[in-house]
């Protein structure tokens, strides 16, 4: 079952099998949400689905089922950044060329399929020519075609292709969804656990995050664990908040990403103060049981309990290992003393990108945290 496939996004699925089973396919969409929420896999499930030659949820064995998986299907097109030898383009840009050949093989008649597609990844990435070259093309679609913009930052394509296409939104996935999906992977559950909350919601981040990284992080909540701990004792708290500052000020998006993270680590202290122990808002509403890994409760469905919350309720902890840390500072720090430091937090951000030194930003911030300012 190919559209059963889009897990974790019950209102994107709803509304494509909703568009299949009506057989009222729009011409162009546009599928919206942040990275690694499985947009594009979802525009190739749709393709399925329009042209299985089963069934409206695609079957994912048919002909055309496989070919438009291993993206052989003549008639289902694609477009990226990447060029067709395989190499990003120098400037990361989609260009007037790339949408101008796609334009025109859509005209072409379909030579297997039912309704042709093309699918365009990153479609941001178009520059200004390319995304009025595409606008001929939205205005007066061939027929039985359909257009696919998958877009992580839709908000930055030009309003006059965004109002063109029925917009498909996307939400992070819920890490109970991303864990699910490491340990089929042959990652350890522990790990996997720990990587499907880190990358909040980005699947494509969980498996990147390396060693190093992982490393940081954990210095970094045992710093601010410190600091907390050490919080109105006077030198020792504002010793240890300067010594953060210093380490990550070595440049602006360094400083920035520290922010962030310390940012997320007050939002589990502040939701461990308020009783979250863990574990995870599960799909049949029970919490997971210690060391299960969630094979139950597959898929997302609408009307389970939970499915329809935002991932930040249902998975509300990120820095999950660090649990005990986090009960320490919440029992330490009030909820009104760590949203004045997550006000800090947002004063400094904005700062940096305001071209402020980020060595003074970062100091200011966690003094704050620190209870010194
Ligand atoms: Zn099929």
């Amino acid at each position: 079952m190919a559209l059963a496939d889009i897990e974790g996004q019950p209102r994107a699925l709803e509304q494509l099998r909703a568009a299949l089973s009506s057989g009222r396919i729009h011409h162009a969409y546009l599928f919206a949400g942040p990275p690694g929420a499985g947009k594009s896999r979802a525009a190739r499930r749709f393709a399925q689905g329009a042209n299985c030659e089963r069934g409206v949820d695609g079957c994912g064995a048919c002909d055309a089922c496989r070919r438009i998986d291993h993206g052989s299907h003549p008639d289902v097109l694609s477009i990226g950044p990447t060029l067709a030898d395989g190499t990003a383009a120098r400037d990361g840009e989609i260009r007037v060329g790339q949408v101008r050949d796609l334009c025109a093989a859509l005209q072409l008649a379909p030579l297997l399929a039912r309704r042709k597609f093309a699918i365009v990844a990153a479609a941001e990435r178009m520059n200004p020519q390319a995304q009025n070259a595409l606008l001929k093309t939205l205005e007066e679609p061939p027929p039985d075609t359909t257009l696919v913009l998958v877009g992580d930052d839709a908000e930055k394509l030009l309003p006059t292709v965004r109002s063109r296409c029925l917009r498909v939104s996307f939400g992070p996935l819920p890490a109970e969804v991303i864990e699910r999906r490491l340990v089929a992977e042959g990652l350890v559950p522990e790990d996997a656990k720990l990587r499907a909350r880190l990358c909040r919601g980005d699947a494509g981040m969980a498996r990147r995050l390396d060693e190093a990284a992982l490393h940081r992080r954990e210095e970094l909540c045992a710093q601010l664990a410190r600091i907390v701990a050490a919080r109105g004792t006077g030198m020792s708290a504002c010793a240890e908040a300067l010594d953060l500052a210093e380490r990550h000020a070595t440049d602006r998006s360094r400083a920035l990403a520290v922010l962030a993270e310390t940012a997320w680590w007050l939002r589990d202290v502040i939701v461990v103060g308020a009783g979250a122990d863990g574990t995870t808002a599960r799909e049949d509403g029970g919490p997971l049981e210690p060391g299960e890994t969630t094979t139950r409760g597959r898929g997302g469905s609408p009307t389970s309990p939970t499915s329809c919350l935002p991932a930040f309720v249902r998975d509300p902890i990120v820095n999950l290992d660090r649990l005990d840390d986090l009960r320490g500072a919440a029992a330490r720090l009030s909820p009104a003393a760590a949203l004045a430091a997550v006000a800090a937090l947002g004063a400094a951000a904005r700062a940096i990108e305001g071209n402020g030194a980020p060595r003074l930003q970062l100091e200011a911030a966690f003094l704050v945290l620190a209870g010194a300012a």
